[in-house]
Formats: C-alpha cells, sequence, structure tokens
C-alpha cells in the first residue's frame, strides 16, 4: 500500500490541481464540525461573502457547489436550460466540447458555434447562428479553455445574449481568481469555477453564483430541474438563511476553501492578477528561449494561469512528462483530444504561479530537452525568465 506519510513533495505546474498552500491544507485539519453547528454557519457564511468578492458580484446566490468543475458546469446549464431551448454553445476545445453534449442532454436544441483549437470565435460569427432561427434561450462560453490556452473574452458575448434576452453562462474554471472575471460588470448571468485552480484549494468544491435574471428565469420554469442534487433553489435554500438540510456540505473542504479565499483577498486580487500575468510573460519568454513554440500565436488570447507550447518534432512527449515528475518532481500535462502528443500544458496557477517554480521547470526542461538530442541554451533561458519578469 502506498504510504501517504511518504508521498514527496511535487510542483503542480499542470492544469490542475494547483499547489495547496501549507495554511490551507493545515485548515482542513481543523476540528470537525457538524454542517448544521451554528459555528460551521458562520464559517459558509463568510466563506459565501468571500466569493463574491472574488466574483465581484452581488449575487445573493453564491455559493460553493459540493462537486469538481464538472459539477459547476452541470448545474449551470441544468438550471438554465429547459427541454427544447434552444441553446447556442462556443466551442474551441475540450471543455466547450463537454458543455455542448451536456446541454444536448439536458434536453436543449444546441447549436455549436465551432471555431478551430487555439482560436478564439468572433463574436460575428455567434450573432450569425443566433439570428437564424428561434431566440437562444442560453448561450454558453468557456472563458479560459484549459485544453487550448485560448482565452475568449467574455463583455462581447454578454451583449449578445442581453440582447437576445438569453441567459449567459460562463466557465470560468480555469481563470477565476488568477485572471480577471467581474461577473456584475461584464454580465454574467451563470458562472462557475473549480476550487483546485488559481484559488488553490484541494479539487472538490465549484464556486458558483447566479443573477438575479438567471434565478427568475428559474422560478418561472415550466419543468423542474432535471437534477435534484444540481437545483440551486435547493441547494440555495441550505447556503441560505433557511438552513435546509439538502446534502451534508464537506466540512473540511470548505475549511480549505475559507483558507484559500482568505489568502486571495489578503494578496487582492488585482495584484493577483498581476502576479499571474507577471508569471506567465516569464514563462512565455523562458519557453521560446529554449527554442519552443507557444501553441497560441496571438499573445492576447493567451491565458496567464495556462501555457500550451508544442511538443517539438521528434521529442517523446509522454517521456518528457514521466522524467519531469519521477526525476525532478514536477508535473505539468499533456494534450488533450486532437491536441494529445501535440502540446505541453502548463499551469500557473495560484500558489502554483511563482518565479522560482518557472525557472526551476525551464531549467528541467532544458536539461530534458537536451538529452533527446535538442540544443538548447538552459542559462540563457532561465536569464529569459529573470528579465520577462523584470519588464512586466
Ligand atoms: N472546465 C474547464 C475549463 C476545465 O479546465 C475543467 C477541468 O480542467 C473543467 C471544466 C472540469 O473541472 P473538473 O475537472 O474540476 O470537474
Amino acid at each position: 500500500r502506498t504510504s501517504l506519510e511518504g508521498l514527496p513533495e511535487t510542483l503542480l505546474m499542470g492544469p490542475g490541481p494547483s499547489m495547496v498552500h501549507p495554511s490551507t491544507l493545515r485548515a482542513m485539519a481543523a476540528p470537525s464540525l457538524g454542517h448544521l453547528d451554528p459555528r460551521f454557519l458562520a464559517i459558509m457564511d463568510e466563506t459565501v461573502g468571500m466569493l463574491r468578492r472574488v466574483f465581484a458580484t452581488t449575487n445573493p446566490i453564491t455559493l460553493p457547489l459540493s462537486g469538481t468543475g464538472t459539477a459547476g458546469m452541470e448545474a449551470a446549464l441544468a438550471n438554465a436550460i429547459e427541454p427544447e431551448d434552444r441553446v447556442i454553445v462556443v466551442v474551441n476545445g475540450y471543455f466547450g466540447d463537454r458543455m455542448a453534449e451536456m446541454a444536448r442532454r439536458l434536453g436543449g436544441e444546441v447549436d455549436v458555434v465551432e471555431v478551430p483549437w487555439g482560436k478564439a470565435v468572433d463574436p460575428e460569427q455567434v450573432e450569425e447562428v443566433a439570428r437564424r432561427g428561434r431566440a437562444p434561450r442560453v448561450l454558453a462560453m468557456v472563458h479560459a479553455e484549459t485544453s487550448t490556452g485560448v482565452l475568449q473574452p467574455i463583455e462581447p458575448l454578454a451583449a449578445l445574449a442581453r440582447q437576445y434576452d438569453a441567459l449567459l453562462v460562463v466557465d470560468a474554471v480555469t481563470s477565476l481568481g488568477g485572471v480577471p472575471v467581474e461577473v456584475d460588470r461584464a454580465g454574467v448571468d451563470l458562472c462557475y469555477s473549480g476550487s483546485q485552480k488559481c484559488l488553490s484549494a484541494p479539487p472538490g468544491l465549484a464556486p458558483f453564483t447566479a443573477s438575479p435574471r438567471a434565478m427568475r428565469r428559474l422560478e418561472a420554469r415550466k419543468r423542474d430541474v432535471f437534477s435534484w442534487y444540481l437545483d440551486l433553489r435547493l441547494v440555495a435554500a441550505y447556503w441560505g438563511q433557511q438552513r435546509v438540510y439538502h446534502h451534508t456540505a464537506p466540512v473540511h473542504m470548505v475549511y480549505a476553501l475559507h483558507r484559500a479565499l482568505e489568502r486571495v483577498l489578503e494578496e487582492g486580487l488585482e495584484a493577483r492578477w498581476q502576479r499571474h500575468r507577471r508569471v506567465a510573460r516569464a514563462l512565455w519568454a523562458g519557453l521560446e528561449a529554449l527554442g519552443l513554440q507557444l501553441a497560441v500565436t496571438d499573445p492576447a488570447l493567451r491565458i496567464a494561469s495556462l501555457t500550451t507550447v508544442r511538443v517539438p518534432e521528434g521529442v517523446d512527449d509522454a517521456g518528457v512528462r514521466r522524467t519531469l515528475l519521477e526525476e525532478f518532481g514536477i508535473e505539468i500535462g499533456g494534450g488533450l483530444g486532437p491536441w494529445k502528443g501535440q502540446v505541453w500544458r502548463i499551469g500557473t496557477m495560484g500558489e502554483s504561479a511563482a518565479l522560482r517554480h518557472v525557472s526551476r521547470l525551464v531549467a528541467a526542461l532544458g536539461e530534458l530537452l537536451r538529452r533527446q538530442g535538442w540544443r538548447n541554451d538552459v542559462t540563457g533561458a532561465l536569464a529569459a525568465v529573470t528579465e520577462a519578469a523584470r519588464r512586466e
């Protein structure tokens, strides 16, 4: 059996989970409380208050769902879509595809606006699809597509959603807490994230928020939400002041999120976004100085928390990742779907977004590429990391 005591420290620089701060891990070891204990209820309220600040929203319905990011996705879509509703989903990667598949299973009449992997959608393209046929009731998009490393601007699609009186669903799993996500200002109706990415809590909770507009739509539904567990009105009755038992909250996970959110707010959102940008630019400079090619060619479309870089011709993708992990104790991710074997995915999320981590990764990657016959200048690449960080 694996000895948990003996697990080595691993530097998590993959697409999530990210590193968890020791104080967040310690928070999980706080004494157990019942999920209706008044002291736990106070912790829940504080968590909700902090989540509102992180989402930049005043939405009364803001809470962490018990489940991972995918539960957030399913909750958003299940509460927004009624069977036969027309739903438009922007798909430019693996997670957009997952949204479209879920929307179909929920009985939505789904129109996919598909764009090549590595690109963002042009809002005109979405508008063209919206104009055809019945007015869409829901428009769904992934803000930070973790499979490709592309950031999709929210505002133009929010304006379009308003124009058609559709609810805008935004996946902010890889962006919340690392890249600006301002729910109220942008006009997002349903937004969800994952605890394990830029918030740097362990995986297991899905921060979630729903606008009053989304809640009004929910109240006016003709049919029940297909999922009892993810029915927002039921979940909100527990997280709100009524405290109606719905399911047993994962108490220690909430402790962890509470501590992780404290850390986010202690740093400040602006400072945190800036740190993510600075660290990402340093990573990009280091990778390019090693002679690697970033998969997203337009820097304006890159995500500060997730970088995709092309695996060079003739280099053993899985072998490099395996040795990085075994010999250097660093985890990065491989490609998904059509980009499997084509790219590496490097996360600089939350606690993982630090220059010292980037330098360690660039040095290790440089060494491994050299072993595979790839000529590079590791010292030069490390200098490029430092230089780029200074410029930002
Ligand atoms: N959406 C995006 C953009 C993601 O990156 C992920 C996970 O990587 C998910 C949804 C699903 O989240 P989870 O794996 O926590 O269920």
